[in-house]
């Protein structure tokens, strides 16, 4: 069974009395375990489609399916991480951060099991140091480690990234990358990517989807069998890259 289905979703927006017809039509369907890259010009509703699939946003027509099931509204199963370095809890710890959620959505009420959990995940994004600090005490990077253990603590079905790495500067981006990559081949966990950047869509990708300025559609899917780790100067990388790059438009505003 499909582990994710967007079928046909639409969504618009009113802006000064106007409606603004943002995503038109879009079905995308993942197996379990897929790690899918989106690719699309700024501004053609990247971010509306993820925050629909994450059940911030009702598409206006349309459903989104998990396991056959209809989402209805947001839920730990689906789980984001955001662009923005501010997105944990100011006032915890690295490791509170990390276990507030657990105790939110009830994964235990034994302090001792949260605690090896909290321990696990800090282990795996390389933080155990750094348990007792507070986010403004935190890289951007290390932040965005935090938003990651914290989400994969919770074991989701999908995780949704809306351009993590994109505030950060390209040697941590880099690091960062090669991490995710070897977390989602540990936990297998399905992931859904936005970047507008082509490269890191082929580094990180099992699939690849292009989308049109807005209204977005789907313009262009793919499959990405270039072994890991896949490096920019290779021949078969170049060529994808070529690729997808024709297929992304642009627009000036
Ligand atoms: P992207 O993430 O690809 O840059 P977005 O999904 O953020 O694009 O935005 C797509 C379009 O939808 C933009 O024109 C934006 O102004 C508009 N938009 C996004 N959110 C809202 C909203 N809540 N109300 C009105 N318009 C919105
Ligand atoms: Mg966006």
């Amino acid at each position: 069974m499909s582990s994710l289905q967007v079928n046909n979703i639409s969504k618009s927006y009113q802006l000064d009395n106007k409606e603004l017809n943002v995503l038109n039509d879009i079905s995308i369907s993942l197996d379990s375990g897929d790690f899918l890259t989106i690719l699309g010009p700024s501004g053609c509703g990247k971010s509306t489609l993820i925050r629909c699939i994450c059940g911030m946003e009702t598409p206006d027509s349309g459903e989104i399916l998990i396991d056959g099931k209809p989402i209805d509204g947001i839920g730990p199963e689906r789980l984001m991480v955001f662009q923005d370095f501010n997105q944990l809890f100011p006032w915890k710890t690295v490791e509170e951060n990390i276990v507030f959620p657990l105790k939110l959505n009830n994964v235990s009420n034994n302090k001792v099991e949260l605690n090896e959990i909290a321990e696990e995940f800090m282990d795996i994004v390389n933080l155990k140091q750094f348990r007792n600090a507070y986010p403004n005490q935190l890289s951007g990077g290390m932040r965005q480690r935090v938003a990651i253990a914290r989400s994969l603590a919770l074991n989701p079905k999908v995780l949704l990234m809306d351009e993590p790495f994109g505030a950060l500067d390209a040697q941590t981006r880099a690091i960062l990358q090669k991490e995710l990559y070897q977390l989602w081949e540990k936990f297998k966990t399905t992931i859904i990517f936005i970047t507008h950047n082509v490269q890191e869509a082929i580094i990180l990708g099992s699939k690849i989807i292009v989308l049109g300025l807005m209204p977005a559609t789907v313009k262009f899917e793919t499959t990405n069998t270039i072994p890991y780790p896949r490096m920019p100067e290779t021949k078969e990388f170049m060529s994808l890259w070529k690729e997808l790059y024709g297929h992304l438009e642009t627009k000036r505003f």
